[in-house]
């Protein structure tokens, strides 16, 4: 997720100034043909950070964006395309303070004072790519909300869409997403799973073995000469192998040894940013699959992709990091 902020303080809502307790994630779409996310979201003139800002999200010639009085509408958040042509998430208000977006339901009571809201920035709803895209920053950016507030996003109403608040009566009759996501074979029941699997920690498996390459263990053998024969580390055949105690080997023991299969040798990291995404591939454009924790890991395989200088694919078999973030141990 590609998260900038630029706060509407000049809409109606932002000055109001009231807060919620946030309940749950409200998801729009924006119902116009426009992809940009400068059509709404503009720095207020002369503010410190106005360049960069345009310079990230765009310009907007109409001066049409919601950073303006007079306005009766402001969400927390849009998804759409920045002014490199990339899909990212601008922050808009801050994430409890009381959006204007759901309006007024049937039961007279309104998702506002309830729930946080984002809009999805609408093409033509024909461009699938598109749609793939934003529909995994949705997912990430509602993973980490509810991750923040302690949401349960398979709870009852707690992740929900504009039409689904108005089947629930807590907003008015509009029908996004749900005239978009079925057409390219999603809901917002695999979005709340998407998101639920998302914030769900990667699950440290049983590594498959990297290679096919062996050593058997024989009379006189320490595990630490066996690594400098193979060019190794105690810790990558302790850790290749599931070794309890590295003092321990016997005669006959056959060990893996890392890396034959590609010519790579695997390395440890470290991880100290919390959060950091795992990826089932190299590049923020694959499907995202849990944070992992600060810790230290085993990288196996190496790989360009977008998003980072350099991806790493875990030896729990849990997916791939970047390794912008990882540092080698
Ligand atoms: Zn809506």
């Amino acid at each position: 997720m590609r998260l900038i902020k630029c706060m509407l303080t000049a809409n109606d809502c932002y000055k109001a100034g009231r807060t919620i307790t946030p309940k749950g994630v409200m998801v729009h779409s924006t119902g116009a043909n426009n992809p940009l996310v400068a059509r709404y979201v503009q720095p207020v003139e002369g503010q410190s950070n106005e360049a960069q800002l345009k310079a990230e999200i765009g310009g907007n010639r109409n001066a049409n964006d919601w950073n303006n009085p007079g306005l009766d509408v402001c969400t927390h958040a849009f998804i759409g395309k920045l002014a490199d042509g990339s899909v990212g998430t601008v922050q808009t208000l801050p994430w409890n303070h009381r959006g204007w977006h759901a309006g007024t339901g049937t039961s007279g009571g309104s998702a506002n004072n309830t729930h946080i809201a984002f809009e999805i920035c609408e093409d033509d709803l024909t461009d699938e790519g598109y749609f793939r895209k934003v529909y995994q920053e949705a997912v990430e950016l509602t993973a980490m909300l509810c991750k923040t507030y302690n949401l349960n996003p398979l709870a009852d109403g707690v992740v929900i869409c504009h039409s689904e608040g108005y089947q629930r009566g807590v907003a008015s009759n509009h029908a996004d997403v749900m005239h978009w996501f079925p057409k390219f074979g999603k809901s917002m029941d695999t979005f709340r799973a998407d998101v639920s699997k998302a914030m769900t920690p990667a699950q440290v498996k049983p590594q498959p073995p990297v290679s096919g390459k062996t050593y058997t263990v024989v009379k006189g053998d320490t595990l630490s000469e066996i690594a400098q024969k193979y060019g190794t580390t105690v810790d990558t055949l302790v850790q290749l192998n599931g070794i309890k105690d590295p003092n321990l080997i016997v005669v006959g023991q056959v060990l893996k040894l890392p890396g034959s299969t590609t010519g790579f040798t695997p390395y440890t990291v470290k991880v100290t940013v919390t959060e950091l995404r795992i990826r089932s591939g190299p590049g923020t454009d694959t499907q995202a699959q849990g944070f992992i924790e600060p810790g230290v890991y085993t990288i196996v395989e190496e790989a360009d992709g977008p998003g980072a200088k350099r991806w790493g694919k875990l030896k729990s078999g849990a997916g791939w990091i970047s390794l912008d973030y990882a540092e080698k141990v």
